[in-house]
């Protein structure tokens, strides 16, 4: 009989990829850890039951066979298990290091729910697409025929990548502009290298340029050319822009210097890493050394520079938070990580002012959590007479990011937004108030993650196509 290379979850334990200890982590921007050899990845592949009803590929946005991909892996046809994988994800090695897989796959694979442990999806995944880049097996685009059509795609972040690698895969021309140097948005200057390291985005971006995608880039569509020019000149543009604007405080003192963003905090280390010229770093405007750093945020932002200023050599990291440990945004994993790094977090602590004209404290109110507002959320409220200063000498705000007004910043009429400013656009086909035009990610669903974008450029890449099919058929008649 045939040797069994599944269901192994009841003799097996759940093995997660060595991590490095925190004392080498708080060094270096490196990821924090490492890769299964190939026997421990079919391990831990043969622990997934094969569940008839797989949850796990349920609650992966892109609904990954996942299954039959662990099934591969686990009888060592691993060629084969990266077609698979690659088939539904347009960057399988990113996500499977930065999904937050407790809330999607692994969140609601059933031997978890059996109290075996989740079967490892995300390092798994990660292992068979690493692997497929070292034995030469991910190539780049080479389309069948190639076709006339020009499609612009603005925002070169994972949204508008995986759409261009899924046009061009169909022979269309397509043109990625971004305002940055490099491509890969936020994958490439807002996550930091130890959750995903820049060589991986970049050796993406490299692959999808050698199948023929052209990137524009240092281009700000509305000041470097127009929305209506890029529109004029093409058959379809999708936006793919993502949030920036970072949702700010009113409190007195907000103003004062060492009182930054995060999207600046994290770019400008993202900058230094690949090597560049940071003033704002190197001048230590951006820059957490030697620093007492008050971080304002419960969500995976927050979690990003706190451990950024770790890595920078901070003399302390405080991460101030409205609710508590329970009811924060951020991830579980991520808050033990920085824990481990050294990271203090004050639970239900809001700040209501800074002092110094150059930052020296952050003034906290002691928070309590109260009656559930409409959401069933608990609200927190104040307790009088609890107020104390934190001393700090660079604050850094992580409270979220809203959409910019890009109909009013572009000039653009009849582009709809919706209440909250996101661009209106269909959540199937994608396409907006304006005749082929198309927006997905970020710009379409507020800040999200990674794999909805990938998900949401893939679909706008089938109704573009389908749009170029009807175009070509009326032409034809
Ligand atoms: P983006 O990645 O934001 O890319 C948009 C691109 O558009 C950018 O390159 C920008 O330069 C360009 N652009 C904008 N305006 C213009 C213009 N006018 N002209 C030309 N180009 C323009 N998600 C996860 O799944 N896991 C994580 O661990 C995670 N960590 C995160 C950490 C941080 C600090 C942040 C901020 C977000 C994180 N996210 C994470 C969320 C995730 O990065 C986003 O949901 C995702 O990148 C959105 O993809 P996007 O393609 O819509 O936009
Ligand atoms: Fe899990 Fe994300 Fe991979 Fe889907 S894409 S299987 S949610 S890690
Ligand atoms: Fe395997 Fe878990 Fe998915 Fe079931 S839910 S198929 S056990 S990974």
């Amino acid at each position: 009989m045939a040797k069994q290379s599944m269901l192994k979850f009841v003799n097996v334990g759940r093995d997660m990829p060595e991590k490095r200890p925190p004392d080498l982590r708080r060094e270096d921007f490196h990821e924090i850890y490492g890769e299964y050899a190939r026997d421990k990845a079919a391990e831990q592949a043969g622990r997934c039951s094969q569940c008839g009803v797989p949850y796990c590929q349920t609650h992966c946005p892109l609904h990954n066979n996942i299954p039959d991909w662990l099934r591969l892996t686990a009888e060592g046809r691993l060629q084969e298990a990266y077609e698979v994988s690659q088939a539904t994800n347009t960057f399988p090695e990113i996500c499977g290091r930065i999904c937050p897989q407790d809330r999607l796959c692994e969140g609601n694979c059933v031997i978890e729910q059996s109290g075996h442990g989740t079967v490892t999806i995300g390092s798994i995944e990660k292992y068979i697409t690493d692997t497929a880049f070292e034995e030469g097996w991910v190539k780049p685009i080479a389309p069948h025929a190639e076709r006339d059509e020009r499609v612009a795609i603005i925002g070169a972040g994972p949204g508008g990548l995986a759409c261009a690698d899924m046009l061009r895969r169909e022979g269309v021309q397509v043109t990625v502009y971004d305002r940055y140097d490099r491509a890969g948005g936020l994958l490439t200057y807002g996550i930091p290298g130890f959750k995903l390291e820049k060589d991986i985005v970049m050796k993406r971006i490299d692959q999808l340029e050698a199948g023929g995608v052209v990137f524009k880039l240092n281009t700000d569509v509305g000041v470097d050319v127009t929305f209506e020019e890029i529109r004029a000149g093409h058959d379809a543009v999708l936006i793919a822009t993502g949030v920036y604007k970072t949702r700010d405080l009113q409190a007195p003192g907000v103003g004062a210097k060492g009182i930054v963003n995060a999207i600046d905090f994290l770019t400008a280390s993202n900058r230094k890493s690949f090597g560049d010229a940071v003033e704002e770093f190197d001048n230590g405007d951006l820059n957490a050394e030697g620093k007492r750093v008050v971080v304002i945020g419960g969500g995976d932002t927050a979690m990003d520079c706190v451990r950024t200023s770790i890595r920078q050599g901070a003399k302390s990291v405080k991460c101030l938070y409205r609710r508590d440990r329970d009811n924060m945004p951020g991830s579980q994993r991520e808050v033990k990580n920085a824990e481990e790094e050294g990271v203090e977090f004050v639970w239900l602590s809001a700040p209501k002012g800074f002092t110094g004209d150059s930052v020296e404290g952050v003034m906290v109110s002691k928070m309590r959590l109260g009656q559930p507002d409409a959401t069933g959320r608990q609200m927190p409220e104040v307790i009088s007479g609890a107020d104390y200063v934190e001393e700090a000498d660079l604050v850094i705000k992580a409270l979220g990011f809203e959409p910019e007004d890009l109909p009013k910043l572009w000039g653009v009429d009849g582009l709809e937004v919706t209440r909250w400013g996101t661009v209106m656009a269909d959540f199937q086909t994608h396409e907006t108030s304006l005749p082929g035009v198309y927006a997905c990610g970020d710009i379409q669903r507020g800040a999200s993650l990674v794999v909805w974008a990938i998900r949401d450029g893939r679909e706008a890449a089938q109704a573009i196509l389908a749009q170029l099919g009807r175009t070509t058929a009326m032409a034809a008649e």
